[in-house]
């Protein structure tokens, strides 16, 4: 379906637990795609989800990692940066996701641990970083995507996982888009516009969790579709897994029919 303005409806839209601050035009059924963990040592994958979004008129966000598990920084692939830059011209936003993305030299506290129980295996980079130690990594990795000839709209921490001080940290950083598992911020005032936003994603670790997550995402399909903006995230391995894969390709026929696949910058 192709994205017309007759489409699109006015919210009010608030920042955080305050009152309603702003009144601005979104899309009234909104589809976001993005692909999550878009590093060299998983580009195989990465560009069979490309290819399965694009097959379907789909230009998805890319979500980038600029040193994935501290062993694969993205300088010594240029090649697989050049392929990113190839889908940014052809109108794939950039959003960079963490520095690493894994929890390497980062201690969780119980509360940490209650936070991200079920969510992640030890991929919640910031999951603990306060502002400072957030605000440094993601200013690292803007400024290697600056080297690179990559341009990021925003940051999504690994597993949606973060503190209060990382969402302040992108702010100041001068990123437009931010999100967690429950809303997309838009960074424009000093408190961001949040869009409530269901995100329908997959998990292949077991056999188990492959089934439960495409039992969810037909779950997400029949509860949610009266959502504004519903994201579709997809990792490298859900398509490894053919329940899932089965899963993931209805999941984005039937919303594509459903609604418009917009990109951040719509929001
Ligand atoms: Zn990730």
């Amino acid at each position: 379906m192709a994205f017309s303005i007759g489409s699109l409806t006015s919210i009010v839209a608030s920042s955080g637990s305050g009152p309603a601050t702003a009144t601005r035009s979104v899309p009234r059924h909104a589809l976001l795609v993005s692909i999550h963990d878009v590093a060299p040592p998983l580009e195989t994958p990465v560009r069979s989800l490309w290819d399965l979004c694009r097959s379907r008129g789909i230009t998805p966000a890319l979500l980038v990692v600029p040193n994935w598990h501290g062993q694969a920084p993205l300088e010594r692939a240029p090649t697989f940066v050049q392929w990113i830059r190839t889908c940014a011209d052809a109108g794939a936003e950039v959003l960079l996701h963490g520095e690493r993305h894994d929890e390497q030299g980062l201690p969780r506290s119980w509360r940490d641990a209650w936070r991200a129980w079920g969510r992640t295996a030890r991929e919640g980079e910031f999951l603990t970083l306060d502002e400072a130690r957030a605000g440094e990594r993601i200013q690292r990795g803007l400024v290697l995507f600056g080297r690179l000839g990559l341009r990021a709209v925003g940051f999504v921490p690994p597993a949606w996982l973060a503190t209060p001080g990382c969402w302040r940290a992108v702010g100041a950083a001068g990123l437009r888009f931010s999100e967690d598992a429950h809303v997309v911020r838009i960074h424009e005032h000093a408190a961001p516009r949040r869009i409530v936003s269901p995100v329908v994603r997959w998990s292949t670790r077991t056999a188990l969790r492959a089934q439960g997550s495409a039992l969810v995402a037909d779950l997400r399909w029949r509860a949610q579709r009266g959502a504004t903006c519903v994201r579709i995230a997809l990792h490298p391995g859900d398509l490894a897994h053919p329940r899932t894969a089965r899963s993931v390709a209805v999941a984005l026929d039937r919303w594509l029919d459903d609604r418009a696949a917009v990109s951040y910058g719509v929001l």
